[in-house]
């Protein structure tokens, strides 16, 4: 995408789908706020998430993650995967790994999904339960090696925090000894429950830093199948890129809201009024707008208004 415009897509590349707010989690670093009583009272129906699915495939978009809440816990999930995977899009999927039994493991390799990510905040069951309360080690680690045994080379997921840091490079050993195709980790966002607790929460920039040299030097010396894969950039960084090159992509919030990116509250259209075609045009006005621009910029004068990230304001472009 680099070196292109979104104004150059008459489509998105990318699609991010929130098909609910609810899982069973209550992790401390979640960037949604999501939870057992989480879900948002008016999430699409089945028959409205499938209307979604079948504009995006007729868009001919070429590929959806679906993140949360936990997507496996929704019950049309199946219908809709099952759907883009008949005709080819790619399908990226974001859990916590206690619904991948051997029989959803076997169902995910049918559907040869392409990025299946199973988050893991410790290297112990201790570590990674405080930080992921209700969402269990075990299972988690269950998961990864029914994927791993599937052939579907899962990413485990590591979000650093004070309480896990000092864990992190052991966790990236736990990655490469279950088989994992990937290590993911990066600087911990400042969204959700995460950005309500940032202060308690956070670990400092120099112990990420020390804790990335510490990684790369792991990997250098123990050279594995498991790529390490670090984000660079914290939230406040990602936002200045994107107001610079938007991302060919549309967020779909559970209500079928769509935001122009998760750390943003800007809501320029609703896929129960709008086509995806519709939203896509909103989108990229959306980006180029003044207010967009104003309240990006008002964000690195105070990252506390990422606060609002979790919400969905309207914006008439
Ligand atoms: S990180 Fe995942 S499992 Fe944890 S609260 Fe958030 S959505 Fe739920």
């Amino acid at each position: 995408m680099s070196g292109r415009s979104i104004e150059d897509y008459s489509a998105p590349l990318f699609i991010a789908w929130q098909l609910t707010n609810r899982c069973a989690g209550r992790c401390l670093a979640c960037c949604e706020d999501s939870g057992p009583d989480r879900g948002w009272v008016d999430e699409l129906s089945r028959d409205e998430a499938l209307e979604v699915t079948r504009q995006i495939i007729g868009a001919g978009i070429p590929y959806v993650a679906f993140g949360g809440g936990e997507p496996l816990g929704v019950a049309h999930a199946w219908e809709v995967f099952d759907r883009l995977a008949a005709v080819g899009v790619a399908i990226k999927i974001e859990t916590d790994g206690a619904r991948v039994d051997d029989a959803a493991a076997e169902r995910l390799a049918g559907l040869s999904v392409h990025c299946l990510q199973i988050s893991v905040d410790g290297a112990t069951a201790a570590t990674h339960d405080r930080m992921r309360p209700g969402s269990p080690f075990d299972a988690a680690v269950a998961a990864l090696k029914r994927a791993v045994a599937r052939g579907l080379e899962p990413q485990m997921v590591f979000t650093p925090a004070r309480h896990n840091v000092a864990e992190a490079v052991q966790a990236f050993d736990l990655a490469v000894s279950l088989g994992c195709g990937a290590f993911v980790t990066g600087p911990m966002m400042r969204l959700g429950r995460a950005a309500a607790d940032w202060d308690g929460l956070a670990c400092d920039d120099d112990a990420w830093a020390r804790t990335v040299d510490a990684l790369k030097a792991r990997a250098v010396a123990h050279p594995s199948s498991t790529k390490l894969s670090i984000y660079p950039w914290d939230i406040v960084s990602e936002l200045g890129h994107q107001l610079v090159e938007p991302h060919a992509m549309l967020l779909i919030v559970p209500n079928g809201k769509v935001k122009i990116l998760n750390a943003l509250p800007f809501s320029p259209a609703d896929l129960r009024r709008d086509t995806i075609s519709e939203a896509w045009d909103a989108y990229r006005r959306a980006w180029r707008s003044v207010e967009v621009r104003d309240f990006v910029a008002a964000c690195f004068r105070d990252p506390s208004l990422l606060r609002h990230a979790n919400e969905t304001w309207p914006l008439s472009t």
